[in-house]
């Protein structure tokens, strides 16, 4: 990491966190964190690191946009509208932190689980927006009944479809991501085989380990939050929802899961573990 790539990198991510804050695509916490996550990817990783970070951030503004009427009608999470710093730390937090850990090792394993995490929070992103706008209602991952729209745990056949769709969005940019480094000359993957195979190999990989780290992330997302996510319920308003105090401003009570597993707490574990699967595969084909 040296001064120069940080000076760069927090020139632009600034000015897209500025762009994003002023968009309400993120709250004023969430713009700050988002300059950090930014600055610090931009700096540690190759201009790859900093394409899978846009390939996250930038459709899943767009998509939160897609009926967003109908989204307010249905969903009082408060998951879709600006994103706070919670939010931004619970997708790009793990994400941040294999970037810094590539920094200093260039061990490839870190540069996969950088991506594997975005993977996650990606599929995770396109199935919850894509999803919420279902016609048909949601079924809970785990028991199939139907549950209310925008509640964690549910599912529905398109919200899954977009789930897999961003996961392969993400091993695709991968490839891109691999490619340019290796014209840049920062191709730096640190295995013991001559550059250019290696860069085809690594591609080949990136393709496999990506998306299974997004899929698995994002399905135990779904799983957390059918089993074991905090669900609240809002008497005043007699309606289901995961934040304290309900957008209506009254004091919720919780009805089910843990205390204090929130969906933030649940993102984070989600793309840790599409961090752990992609740097797994990566490990298994190489060690
Ligand atoms: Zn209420």
């Amino acid at each position: 990491m040296n001064p120069r790539d940080l000076v760069i990198g927090a020139a632009f991510a600034g000015a897209i966190a500025l762009f994003a804050w002023r968009a309400h695509a993120l709250t004023r916490s969430g713009a700050i964190a988002a300059f950090a996550v930014g600055t610090l990817t931009y700096a540690s990783g190759t201009v790859g690191f900093t394409l899978v970070l846009l390939a996250f951030f930038l459709p899943s503004v767009a998509l939160s946009r897609v009926g967003r009427a109908r989204k307010r009608e249905l969903i009082d999470v408060g998951k879709l509208g600006a994103r706070d710093a919670l939010q931004v730390l619970a997708n790009g937090g793990v994400a941040t932190g294999c970037a810094v850990a590539w920094a200093f090792t260039h061990d490839p394993r870190w540069a996969f689980a950088f991506a594997g995490a975005y993977a996650a929070a990606t599929a995770d992103t396109w199935g919850t927006e894509i999803g919420t706008l279902a016609k048909r209602q949601p079924h809970s991952i785990l028991t199939l009944r139907p549950v209310a729209t925008g509640l964690s745990g549910g599912i529905t056949l398109p919200g899954t479809l977009a789930e897999i769709a961003g996961a392969l969005w993400i091993g695709l940019i991968g490839i891109i991501g691999i490619a340019l480094a290796y014209v840049l000359g920062t191709f730096d993957v640190g295995f013991s085989v001559s550059k250019a195979p290696a860069a085809v190999m690594v591609q080949v990989l990136a393709l496999v380990a990506l998306p299974l780290g997004g899929i698995a992330g994002a399905t135990l997302d779904s799983v957390l939050g059918a089993a074991a996510q905090e669900l609240r319920h809002c008497d005043a308003c007699d309606r289901a929802c995961e934040t304290d105090p309900h957008v209506c401003g009254n004091r919720t009570r919780r009805v089910h899961g843990l205390p204090g597993l929130s969906n933030d707490v649940v993102n984070l574990l989600a793309t840790a573990a599409g961090a752990a699967l992609a740097a797994g595969i990566v490990n298994a084909l190489h060690s």
